[in-house]
């Protein structure tokens, strides 16, 4: 098949699981593996994120609002996540009577929104080459806006609302290491400006000693700066939440759905069959990301999941105190790949690392050896990996390597998350074809702290009969019957460029 992964972007060449770095790779994908790819979430021998270890004991973790499932309500949302804790939230402020229901298969978020690397960067310039590429000028500029209003509408509402998540805010910086790298990142950024779009608030240089002082980074060829965010993505939706549920919503964690159908009772309403009983409603969200598919069988070939790794190490002794890192970081390397780095800038206990770096083609390809670890967060410690961070880390900031620190000590600790690859590498938003009343806000392709604050209010204003123009968001983000048909073909003929 072909994966790369994510952390943000979009990207031919460009990564993701926040990020924009990879290769075109064409997937071939024969349909007795599919099965075997798609998954629902785990139940027991996963593996638990640095996220996930400091929120154990928050009642929200394992919480029911009621003791049994209720038998019936106006709308419900599958996935507790960040999406479907958004959705509802939009639910309840556009309609303040209506019964909603939020299901979650395990605890409470702890799928990819419980495990990921913690950015919200919005990409302003990297993946525009690729975007534009795919989907021409406009919709390119547009995507690349949504992300910069999207990183603007989570620092909003976390300062408004005074919400602890650990907040930073500050210059990412991407730093392309190598010539070609660096030479792909000036084309990006040159063409993006040329079409109009806004780099007042990017700082450049093209200096390579000027970018190894500004990044630490010793085979830096340039640098790229511009404000960002890293955070605590658990407690940001568990703030959410305790205000749905202040407001009336009813979470019942622990309860996997295993079927949407028709209800044999009521026209124009659906059942949904859960591992605890049934629940008849008018309306359905499925925010179940990378497990879309599981669910939902159309949307096989066009949401797939893939899992994805996170390294965290502690801080090197010589990297600490005013010594510690001061940025987060898009290192980007040869082919598009992409090691990103979230400093935990506000408490500075860790560095997170994630995107496709060079050790996750090899763990993708043992990934495709086995496809029916595609849904699996149980996997973690993946050697090529883990090698490839404390490779780059040792050569490239100077004193890392001597640093009194044991090496065990700094790279051992690693998690995994399942991404929710979209087949043209942008989210599905919209109501499902030829299911009235099922909608989906999904496919984030491992960026989804840079979409979902718009995307899935943009959902519920669809959902209130608001026409797509006025959601705001970029249309090629829009579910539509031809643009899944027209994935699909491509799918099937084998001819499918990933993006990841
Ligand atoms: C390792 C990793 C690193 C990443 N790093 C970044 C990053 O730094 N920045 C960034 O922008 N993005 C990153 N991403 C992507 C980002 O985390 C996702 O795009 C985002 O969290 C998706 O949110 P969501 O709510 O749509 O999905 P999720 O958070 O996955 O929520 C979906 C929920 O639905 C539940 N569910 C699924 N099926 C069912 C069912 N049948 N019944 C009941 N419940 C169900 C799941 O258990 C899950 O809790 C990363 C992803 C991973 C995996």
């Amino acid at each position: 098949m072909a994966g790369s992964w994510p952390e943000t972007g979009p990207l031919s060449s460009g990564g993701k699981a926040d990020s924009t770095a990879i290769p075109d790779l064409v997937e071939r994908e024969s349909n007795s593996d599919w099965a075997k790819r798609y998954g629902f979430p785990k139940k027991g021998g996963y593996s638990l994120s640095y996220w996930l270890r400091g929120v154990q004991n928050d009642p929200l973790f394992n919480h029911r609002t009621t003791a049994e499932l209720p038998a019936s309500a106006d709308i419900v949302i599958i996935g507790s996540g960040m999406t479907g804790t958004l959705a509802a939230k939009h639910c309840l402020a556009t309609w303040p009577d209506k019964r909603v229901i939020v299901l979650e298969a395990r605890e409470f978020c702890s799928g990819a929104t419980g495990r990921n690397a913690g950015h919200c960067k919005p990409d302003q310039w990297r993946g525009f080459r690729e975007y534009e590429r795919l989907f021409g000028t406009e919709q390119a500029l547009k995507i690349l806006q949504n992300e910069q209003q999207t990183w603007s509408d989570v620092v909003k509402y976390v300062r408004e609302n005074d919400v602890d998540c650990d907040l930073w805010v500050g210059d990412t910086l991407d730093v392309p290491v190598t010539s070609q790298a660096a030479h792909v990142a000036k084309d990006s950024f040159e063409r993006y400006k040329a079409a109009g779009g806004n780099v007042d608030h990017i700082k450049v240089t093209h200096n390579p000693r000027e970018a190894s002082k500004i990044s630490r980074i010793k085979d830096a060829k340039a640098c790229y700066a511009w404000p960002a965010s890293t955070l605590y993505p658990w407690k940001l939706a568990a703030h959410v939440m305790r205000e749905n549920i202040s407001k009336g919503v009813n979470l019942q964690t622990h309860t996997t759905v295993t079927k949407v159908k028709s209800s044999s009772q009521r026209s124009k309403r659906w059942t949904v069959v859960c591992d605890r009983g049934e629940i008849d409603c008018l309306q359905v969200i499925h925010a179940t990301n990378a497990y879309s598919s599981a669910l939902e069988p159309s949307l096989r070939g066009v949401i797939k999941p893939i899992p994805h790794i996170c390294n965290q190490s502690i801080l090197p002794v010589g990297f600490d105190g005013a010594s510690a890192l001061q940025n987060s970081y898009g290192v980007l390397l040869a082919d598009g790949a992409l090691i990103t780095i979230n400093h935990r800038g506000t408490v500075n206990d860790a560095n997170l690392f994630g995107g496709s770096g060079p050790g996750q083609g090899e763990f993708l390809k043992w990934v495709e050896e086995h496809p029916e670890t595609c849904a699996d967060d149980g996997l973690k410690s993946f050697p090529s990996v883990t090698k490839a961070v404390q490779k780059f880390t040792e050569s490239q900031f100077s004193g890392w390597k001597n640093s009194s620190t044991d090496p065990k000590e700094l790279y051992e600790d690693s998690w995994s998350g399942i991404i929710g690859l979209s087949a043209d590498g942008v989210p599905w938003v919209g109501e499902l074809p030829g299911l009235p009343g099922q909608w989906i806000c999904a496919g984030h392709h491992g960026h989804g702290m840079a979409r979902i604050f718009t995307a899935a209010p943009a959902l519920v204003k669809l959902m209130n009969g608001t026409p797509w123009a006025e959601t705001q968001i970029p249309d090629v983000f829009q579910m539509t019957p031809s643009r899944v048909k027209g994935l699909k073909q491509l799918v099937e003929t084998g001819r499918i460029p990933s993006r990841l």
